[in-house]
């Protein structure tokens, strides 16, 4: 039982450095967060010994008496958090847990109408060579190229013509709310199952910053390690008892085996968290931050370089930029960006005149640094740098120093080891 620095010095370094590397940057990727110290416990636990095939008070292993507290603690909490009637806990990640919904509601043939991937949906929606695209016949509605919004008369046309047996609303890169009563009006118009995938916008969902889709969809998803800032992995939630069983077995035995216990306890923690008003805080600077953002780069100096925000602003915690009239791609601003350390990803935009590894777009969120701390004074701070790196001949080391200075005032896991 040798520490990891003297079994393994090589994977030891790389846990250092990789926690330099998050103290030393600005995290925006908008997909990313900080997990509280609690849950990097949880998942550094003996729980990760323990075989749980099944569901709490009907494994198929023996000494499941503390991970079903564990699990049972998260279900409840997952509820509670949401107002849904049932929880799974168990998928692996969001991709699983999006697996399992279509397992559930599904059959492979049938066909699913949702968000196309380019144009702000999840590879999971549909594309060609997921799962998804393998196994279902897609349909994909996208976004108007005007106002870069969702155009519901557009998904209602293509749901009577093609009749799915789901819809599918929830995005990876998409800038506004979304209309669920009207999504599931739709939905009851043509007999389909309305599926809505939450992973990005669920911790706003938690904090009351952000419209439920529980109420409305039969079917909800969510990764947990984004906005709410839990450890990597997904749920599903519904209202519905029919459902809820076919849920159940899709995921056990359906497509996994043993369910990761450390991950489902560190689960419950980020749920018991997700209900304090500090979270709520946390949520509320989370979305302040994204339009200060947005704001600053809708200012003239900006759009006189051909950038823009797409939709004009944002509802959510991220915002998206639109390179396609700059002299600057999606790739030299990211590179550029990192440069004066600053993380953040390219991201195509809809009718993207550059290859899918180059893209003329970023996708910039807030979570993370609301989590580290940053309020409106830090987020205005960062805008303007994200905005003069963007310009042309930007002052590279100045914008360094004043990163280096925000790091440095908001420490990130201070007296941490790895
Ligand atoms: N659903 C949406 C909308 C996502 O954005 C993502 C992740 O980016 C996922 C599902 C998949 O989550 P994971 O990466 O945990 O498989």
């Amino acid at each position: 039982n040798a520490p990891l620095s003297e079994v393994d010095p090589e994977i030891a370094q790389v846990l250092e450095r990789e926690l330099d590397r998050q103290r030393g940057f600005l995290e925006m990727i908008a997909s990313e967060n900080f997990v509280p110290v609690s849950v990097l416990q949880s998942q550094g636990s003996v729980l990760t010994n323990k075989y749980a095939e099944g569901y709490p008070g009907r494994r198929y292993y023996g000494g499941c008496e503390e991970v079903d507290v564990a699990e049972e603690l998260a279900i409840e909490r997952a509820k509670a958090l949401f107002g849904s009637e049932f929880a799974n806990v168990q998928p692996h990640s969001g991709a699983t847990a999006n697996a399992a919904v279509l397992h559930a509601i599904a059959r492979p043939g049938d066909t699913l109408l949702g968000l196309a991937l380019d144009q702000g949906g999840h590879l999971t929606h549909g594309m060609k060579i997921n799962f998804s695209g393998r196994l279902y016949n897609i349909v994909a509605y996208g976004v108007d190229p005007e106002t870069s919004l969702i155009d519901m008369d557009e998904v209602r046309r293509l749901a009577i013509e093609s009749k799915p047996k789901v819809i599918i609303a929830g995005w990876s890169a998409y800038p506004r709310q979304l209309d669920f009563a009207r999504f599931r009006e739709i939905a009851d118009e043509v007999g389909a199952y309305l599926w809505v995938d939450m992973a990005h916008f669920a911790g706003l969902v938690a904090g009351g910053v952000h419209p439920s889709p529980v109420p409305h969809a039969h079917v909800v998803s969510t990764t947990v390690h984004k906005t709410i800032g839990g450890p990597r992995s997904g749920i599903i939630l519904t209202n519905d008892a029919d459902l809820a069983k076919k849920i159940n077995t899709a995921v056990f035995p359906g497509q996994q085996g043993g369910p990761l216990m450390h991950v489902i306890a560190a689960k419950a923690t980020a749920f018991k968290l997700a209900m304090t008003p500090e979270f709520r805080e946390r949520q509320e600077r989370t979305l302040r931050g994204a339009s200060i953002l947005a704001d600053r780069l809708c200012q003239k100096d900006i759009a006189d370089a051909g950038i823009s925000v797409r939709s004009g602003g944002t509802d959510v915690h991220l915002v998206l930029v639109d390179l396609r009239n700059a002299e600057i791609d999606g790739r030299q601003a990211e590179d550029l960006l990192h440069d004066i350390r600053i993380t953040v990803n390219r991201n195509s935009v809809p009718n993207d005149p550059r290859p899918p590894m180059v893209t003329s777009g970023l996708r910039i969120g807030t979570p993370a640094l609301a989590t580290r701390g940053f309020g409106d004074v830090e987020f205005t701070e960062v805008a303007d740098i994200i905005a003069l790196a963007l310009l042309p001949n930007a002052d590279i080391p100045a914008l360094q120093a004043r990163v280096a200075a925000l790091t440095a005032a908001f420490p990130l896991y201070p007296g941490l080891h790895q």
